[in-house]
Parts: C-alpha cells; structure tokens; sequence
C-alpha cells in the first residue's frame, strides 16, 4: 500500500519551465519521478541538477505515442504553451494536447491512477466575462492561429471528463493563467521573458498594440504549491479549476515595472498586436481559495526580482 511521499508520479512535459519545478517539488516530498519529455520546448538543462538523485529519471518520449510505464500519480503537462512555439508546428500542438490526453488517459485507466492536465486560461479564450470563473464557457475562435492550443486544451478537458463520467477515472484538471518565473526559456516568446531579455540588454522593448491588454501573472511557486495542493485534493474535488494570480497588470504597466526593477536604460516601441490576443485575463479563484484553501502569496514585484536575477545570471553565463 502506498501513501503520500511514496508515490511513483509521471511527469510528462517534466523537462519544461512549470514540469522541472514541478518535479523539484516532487522529489523534495519523497516521490519517486518519472520524467518524460520530447524536449520540443523543454531541455535536459532545467532538470540536470536531479539527474543524480534515485528518486528521479528521465526519458525521452512523445506522448502522442503510446507509453507503458507503471506510475501511481500522472501530471500531465506535455505541450508547447509559448505562443511562437505553439504556432510553429500547430499540427503537432494539438497532436499532443488530443493524442497525449488519450495516451495518458488510457494509461491511467489501465493502473487505475489519478491523473491531472494542465488546463489553461486559454479555454476562455478572448473572454467577454471578467474575471473569468470556471463557469463560463469562453469565446474561442475555432479555425484562428491560436486555436491549436486553445480547442487541443479544450478537447483534452472533455476527454478527461468523458474518462471520468465512462470509466469513473480519478481526474483533475487545474487551469492555469500566464505564470512566469526561473527557467522560463530567454526565447520562448512569453511576454516576461521577452521584457526582461530586452531590458537586461537595453534593447527596444517590444510592446504588442498599444500595451493596454491585461494579464494577471502569477509566479511559479506558487502555482506548484496549488499543482499539487489540487492533485492531493479528496476524489470529488475534480475541478476544473482556476490556478493564477488576480492582480491584473496593462502589458505598459509590465514594460514600466520591469524596465524599473533592471534599473534598464532601454525605452519602448510598438509593434503589431498579434491575432485573436486576448483584451483582458484574469482569473477568478474563490474556488480554489475555498476548495484548495490556496492563494497567491507572491506580489508580481518580488516575482519579477527572482526572475530577473535568474536571467541576468543566465545572460552572463
Ligand atoms: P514549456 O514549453 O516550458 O513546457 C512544456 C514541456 O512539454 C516541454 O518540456 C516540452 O518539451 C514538452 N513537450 C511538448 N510536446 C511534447 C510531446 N508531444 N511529448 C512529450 N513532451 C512534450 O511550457 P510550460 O510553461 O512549462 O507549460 C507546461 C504546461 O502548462 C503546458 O501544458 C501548458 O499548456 C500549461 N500552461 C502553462 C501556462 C504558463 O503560463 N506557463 C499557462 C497555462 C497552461
Ligand atoms: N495507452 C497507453 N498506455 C497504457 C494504456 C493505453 O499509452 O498503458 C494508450 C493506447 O494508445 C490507447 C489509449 O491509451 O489507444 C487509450 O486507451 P483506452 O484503454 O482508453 O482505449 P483503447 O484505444 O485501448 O480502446
Ligand atoms: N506581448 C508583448 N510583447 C512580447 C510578447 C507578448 O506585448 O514580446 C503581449 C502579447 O501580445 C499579449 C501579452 O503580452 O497581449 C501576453 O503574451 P504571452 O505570449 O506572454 O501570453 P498569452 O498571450 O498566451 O497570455
């Protein structure tokens, strides 16, 4: 019989910027980790500091192939979720979202393990309910640029609450809003890194449209902590639900923050707002305040400071 710290957890997508926290996390309570990982956007550098350690390891496979491995626990966060690199191979994106849900779906069915996806604000869409609670069923566009991503994270929810409702699968699904921290990729296209890069090196910063679109950022530790707050949550408690930061920042309000904190000479420059951008996000989290007894801890200021000195040591190097 197992019980918590003595789980044998899959982590797909563990070699990506939240999987490899996530997997700290994991081996820190006494877990045993499997980490799998096509290292598409993720890289065996953001988990080399566990490649020594008995309670990890690591293989390199693509979920949207089948995999045979014997777990108790299954974190699945196999997928690109940058928009650049979800836009470069967007066949492939929904590959994984679609084709990895059902791999990891099945597995679990056949080891009768917990399983929990790594949902997304993204299945609201550019939403005209705001904030967004889990209720509302979002405004995606079905054939646009982002829609890889947003109707592949769309399809993976309803195929875990099919697997619930038709085989009385354990799921969870947490939805997670933009979140930022160390060991985000210096390329991966995201808004914080982008600033940062750019204000570290005084170059231009690249503002999308007029810099008046919102999104409410939350840092990685906290996002872990309601990661596995939710997968430890009792059986019924299945979500979906909200994970992320309601402080709602302008993306100048950002560039201004973050062109502070650098102490960076560099100024701004507007550039195209890409299609179908979401005007405004933010998440409502009064059921994960009441279901997980979670809330963010971390102000976007101090976030921000983990998060520079993290970059302004990799930029060195
Ligand atoms: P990331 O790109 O750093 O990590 C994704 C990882 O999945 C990478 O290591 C990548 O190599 C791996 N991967 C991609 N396709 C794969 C495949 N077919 N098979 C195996 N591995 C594959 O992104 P992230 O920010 O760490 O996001 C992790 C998860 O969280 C994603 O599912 C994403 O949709 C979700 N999410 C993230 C955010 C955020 O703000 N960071 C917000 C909402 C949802
Ligand atoms: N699968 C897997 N590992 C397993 C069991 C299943 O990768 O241990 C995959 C397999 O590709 C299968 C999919 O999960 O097609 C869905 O499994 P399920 O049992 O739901 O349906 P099946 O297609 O086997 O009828
Ligand atoms: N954005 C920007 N400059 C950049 C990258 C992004 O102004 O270099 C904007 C982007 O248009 C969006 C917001 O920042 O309005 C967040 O973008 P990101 O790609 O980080 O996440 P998402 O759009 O998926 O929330």
């Amino acid at each position: 019989m197992r019980h918590a710290g003595d789980w044998r957890v899959l982590v797909t997508g563990g070699a990506g910027f939240l999987g490899s926290h996530l997997c700290d996390r994991l081996v820190a309570r006494g877990e045993d980790v499997l980490c799998v990982d096509n290292f598409y956007t993720g890289s065996k550098r953001n988990v080399a500091h566990l490649l020594g350690n008995p309670r990890f390891e690591l293989l390199r496979h693509d979920v949207t192939f089948p995999l045979y491995v014997e777990v108790d626990r299954i974190f699945n966060f196999a997928c690109p979720a940058s928009p650049i690199h979800y836009q470069h191979d967007p066949v492939q994106t929904t590959k994984t979202s679609v084709h990895g849900a059902i791999n990891m779906l099945g597995l679990a069915k056949r080891l009768r393990a917990r399983i929990l996806q790594a949902s997304t604000s993204e299945v609201y869409g550019d939403p005209e309910i705001h904030p967004q609670p889990e209720n509302y069923w979002g405004r995606v566009n079905p054939i646009g640029p982002r829609s890889c991503y947003d109707e592949g994270k769309r399809c993976a929810e309803t195929l875990f609450f099919d697997y619930y409702r038709q085989h009385a699968l354990e799921i969870k699904v947490v939805r997670i809003f933009n979140t930022y921290g160390p060991r985000m990729h210096p390329n991966d296209g995201r808004v914080v890194s982008n600033f940062i890069v750019q204000a570290l090196k005084g170059e231009d910063i690249a503002i999308y449209g007029d810099g008046s679109q919102t999104r409410s950022f939350c840092y990685v530790d906290d996002l872990i902590d309601a990661v596995v707050l939710a997968m430890d949550s009792p059986a019924d408690m299945i979500g979906p639900v909200n994970i992320g930061n309601p402080d709602e920042f302008t993306m100048l309000e950002l560039a201004e923050k973050i062109v502070r904190l650098t102490g960076s000479k560099s100024r701004w420059v507007h550039q195209p707002l890409p299609q179908d951008d979401p005007r405004r996000r933010q998440p409502d989290i009064s059921l994960a305040r009441s279901a997980l007894g979670w809330q963010p801890r971390v102000s976007l200021d101090d976030g921000l400071g983990e998060t520079i000195a993290y970059f302004r040591h990799l930029l060195r190097s």
